[in-house]
């Protein structure tokens, strides 16, 4: 049998995970100069994807990187609500079209199209390599700091050597475990989401919904083209004993929660492999930089998806890491030292998300008595007094200095006279 075939590049930076936060970074890191090989274990960018409601913090980074226009002309829903709807009435409505600036919405978008714009723009530069279809099974070390990821999957074993690698690779980190650096996993919310969509029940308005109308409540937005995505929420850890009450158990309670969607939900719900389960949790690696290597994105901290915070928050710790490893890698110093100039502000940012999604969890989320009484209250808090305007410029807009550092950028090769 003969060995499966051996390559060696040499990158300024190793990105290993080719989703919103690997790509956003690969893009700013080409524009700056650098050499950057991305390792993406998917072999497409048609797979599986969860997130799709972007921020106006997250919107308007992908506007300064010249992607948002694009992405969007590929289909999406703009939406200008969020609302928390009990027994027919909005308790909650935060009106976006009021907030500040040039994007005064939320936007649901596949996530496809996001990267396959983000991914287009780095294949436009000769430094960028797309390593698809590999999986990152080891990191190269030397002299104690990491200088590179060892990936194995088409076209056999590919060992990318770089001053700097990026652990962009997801919840479950690969390069966070092979690094050895335990995540906490924080059991802080008390349920679990159950998602799916009904495709074909048309677009529902214009508006992220909670909706606690009976039984447990559930999430819901439009998705594109023209379905509901719904996520049904369980009590945390209860899907085992959910899914032994068998599937009409599970398509009532479901019913119940959303009455208006009832005939779909008979039709498109016809197994519990309809039904994609969310392990809710909020995780934290307990270090985000070593010598040669730092992790963003989910690999670094994990959320709960009430908020949509996610890819938002992936975009910006790119666009807040970018000078960091550029001047980093530009010195020839890609030690932990200078990577916690980005780490430990950061931590400071996604701590602060953290308790705002506890509180979110505990406002909107949770049954009971003491519950229904204190929601009214907390709803009109957060409608009607300063506090919770900060506390919404905070959700939509994520912290004010991630912005695209353009000046880094080094001048586009121009074409000959
Ligand atoms: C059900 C659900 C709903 C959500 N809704 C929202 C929402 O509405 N809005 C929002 O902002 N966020 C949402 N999120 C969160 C959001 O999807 C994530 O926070 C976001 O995708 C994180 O981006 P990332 O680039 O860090 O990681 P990911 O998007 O997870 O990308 C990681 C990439 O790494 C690749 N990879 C993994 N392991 C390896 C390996 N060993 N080698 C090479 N490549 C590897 C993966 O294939 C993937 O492409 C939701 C999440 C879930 C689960």
């Amino acid at each position: 049998m003969t060995a499966p075939p051996e390559t060696e590049t040499t990158a300024d930076v190793c990105v290993v995970g080719g989703g919103p936060a690997g790509l956003t970074l690969a893009l700013l890191l080409l524009r700056s100069g650098l050499r950057v090989t991305v390792v993406e274990k998917s072999a497409s960018l048609d797979r599986e994807y969860r997130g799709e409601i972007l921020q106006p913090g997250g919107l308007a980074l992908l506007d300064q990187l010249g992607v948002l226009a694009p992405a969007e002309a590929r289909g999406g829903h703009r939406l200008d609500r969020f609302q928390l709807v009990e027994r027919g009435r909005a308790l909650l409505d935060i009106d976006y079209t009021r907030l500040p600036g040039p994007y005064p919405r939320l936007l649901s978008l596949p996530q496809q199209h996001v990267l396959a714009e983000l991914q287009s723009r780095c294949e436009e530069f000769e430094d960028f390599r797309l390593l698809a279809g590999c999986r990152v099974t080891a990191l190269v070390e030397k002299d104690g700091a990491v200088r590179g990821a060892v990936a194995e999957g088409r076209g056999g074993r590919h060992t990318v050597r770089a001053a700097a690698t990026v652990g962009a690779d997801g919840r479950f980190s690969k390069v966070r475990r092979l690094a050895g650096i335990p995540a906490n996993r924080d059991d802080v919310f008390d349920f679990d989401v159950l998602w799916f969509k009904l495709p074909g029940t048309g677009v529902p308005g214009r508006a992220v919904r909670v909706f606690r109308d009976g039984g447990r409540p559930v999430l819901a937005y439009p998705s594109y083209p023209d379905t509901v995505q719904l996520g049904w929420t369980l009590p945390h850890r209860g899907y085992a004993g959910l899914a032994q009450r068998g599937l009409a158990y599970v398509q009532e309670e479901i019913r119940r929660a959303v009455p208006e969607y009832a005939d779909a939900v008979g039709e498109r719900i016809t197994a519990l492999t309809d039904l994609t389960l969310l392990d809710v949790f909020a995780g934290r690696a307990r270090e985000w930089v070593r010598d040669g290597l730092v992790l963003i994105g989910d690999a670094a901290h994990t959320h709960s998806p009430l908020g949509a915070q996610g890819i938002n928050l992936a975009i910006q710790d790119a666009a807040l890491l970018h000078p960091v490893l550029v001047a980093a890698v530009r010195a020839g110093d890609v030690t932990a030292g200078r990577l916690r100039a980005y780490a430990e502000p950061r931590g400071r940012d996604i701590d602060q998300v953290m308790r705002i999604q506890t509180m979110q969890a505990r406002a909107m989320l949770s049954q009971g008595r003491v519950a229904r009484v204190v929601r009214p209250r907390l709803a009109s808090l957060v409608q009607h007094t300063p506090i919770g305007a900060k506390l919404t410029a905070r959700i939509a807009f994520g912290n004010p200095a991630a912005q695209v550092r353009s000046e880094l950028f080094t001048p586009a090769p121009q074409p000959p006279p």
